[in-house]
């Protein structure tokens, strides 16, 4: 999304984050080393496709990701553990990540279901804000309309999830584009955000 990327570092909000999605959990760096027939989505039918050729087992956790300056994201994946208890990323990255910051989460597995990511805003602005809570409720859309097929296949209703994707993509753009609620709004109403777009956003999402 936008400009996540793996982390470089386990600094403290990175610390918090893991500490919500699994207390006291020990997150390490994996090298990413895809296999030939894995998808970018699919971690677990990647992990699944795995074990059943080369034994082994699969082991759910986080995948942690970082918009510098933005926010830290908690995304729910799987790697394959191999038979020698190696933890391995067989899952290719959509910008090419040659590593990953994984923490193991054995309370967890998946069931199908949609997980939606934990995010921590690295900063109070309301742009932020409203990147989270949009990106909430297009999970809670899909999780409403049933089980997807896989993460990244859930079939929902066009008109349900449009005007909520416009809306993240309007403003991970501005948040890209270094914008704070105060300054004017994207649209170019010469408004600021807050009494423009994020007023009318405030009510859609209340
Ligand atoms: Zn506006």
């Amino acid at each position: 999304m936008f400009t996540t990327t793996t982390p470089a570092r386990i600094d403290p909000p990175m610390r918090r984050l893991i500490d919500t999605v699994t207390p006291g959990g020990q997150a390490r760096y994996l090298p990413v080393r895809p296999t030939p027939d894995a998808t970018v989505n699919g971690c677990f039918s990647n992990v699944r496709a795995k074990v059943a050729r080369d034994g082994g087992r699969r082991l759910c956790g986080w995948q942690l990701w970082e918009w510098p300056g933005v926010l830290v994201e908690a995304e729910f994946h799987a790697v394959w553990l191999s038979p020698g208890d190696e933890m391995v990323e067989i899952t290719p990255k959509p910008h090419g990540e040659d590593r990953i910051l994984f923490v193991p989460d054995e309370r967890r597995d998946y069931q199908g279901e949609v997980v939606d990511n934990v995010r921590i805003a690295l900063h109070d602005d309301q742009l932020v804000q409203h990147f989270i809570r949009v990106s909430r409720a297009i999970v809670q859309v899909q999780a409403r309309n049933g089980q997807p097929a896989g993460p990244g296949q859930v079939r929902v209703p066009a008109e349900q999830i449009a005007p909520l994707r416009q809306a993240q993509h309007f403003l991970g753009y501005a948040i890209d584009a270094r914008l704070r609620e105060h300054d004017p709004c994207p649209c170019g109403s010469g408004v600021r955000y807050r009494q423009c777009h994020g007023h009318e956003l405030e009510l859609a999402l209340a």
